[in-house]
């Protein structure tokens, strides 16, 4: 079987962006508006020549009752159980909110192994702000556009590295 890469974070951080990036296509829906994904989304795609299988979780957008936190877990947690790397992302421009810290508290006790992305760091700044999410305690965060298309290359090989 494929290594499985589940992107995870909370909504509107670009993980749906950061899919379609890789997989070289456009086959997940990127809208502004959290709630656009309705479907776990997943593609097989090559990082650095090794083969993936790689799902943009949608199960963030899909909370709608009880607490954030609460739904966050339930509906993310079959995609990550099932993860040979997690690619959790935040939002560089936003900062680190109490959403990404509950999430990454989280993820930490699901023993996974997970690369921190730092999305939205275009430009000048990005790369400083970035480094704002060491504060997760989830390692050193890579800082990408997924957007402008900036640090993917090596995005790939990291997470070529890890499997
Ligand atoms: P998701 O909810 O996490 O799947 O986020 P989306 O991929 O739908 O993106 C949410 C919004 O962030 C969209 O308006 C994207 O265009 C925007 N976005 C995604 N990646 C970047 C980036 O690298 N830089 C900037 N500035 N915006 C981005
Ligand atoms: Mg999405």
């Amino acid at each position: 079987d494929l290594p499985v890469v589940v992107i995870a974070g909370r909504p509107n951080v670009g993980k749906s962006t950061l899919f379609n990036r890789l997989v070289g296509r456009r086959q997940a829906l990127v809208a502004d508006t959290p709630g656009v994904t309705r479907d776990r989304k997943e593609a097989e795609t090559v990082m650095r020549g090794r083969r993936v299988r790689l799902v943009d979780t949608a199960g963030l957008e899909e909370a709608a009752a009880d607490t954030l936190y609460g739904r966050m877990r339930a509906s993310s947690e079959s995609a990550v159980a099932q993860a040979d790397l997690v690619l959790f992302c935040i939002d560089t421009r936003a900062g680190i909110t109490p959403a990404d810290e509950h999430f990454a508290a989280w993820l930490r006790r699901q023993g996974r192994p997970v690369l921190l992305i730092a999305n939205k760091a275009e430009g000048r700044q990005g790369a400083a702000a970035a480094m704002e999410a060491f504060a997760l305690g989830l390692g050193t965060p890579l800082a990408i556009s997924a957007e402008h298309g900036e640090g993917l290359s090596d995005l790939m090989g990291e997470i070529a590295d890890r499997l």
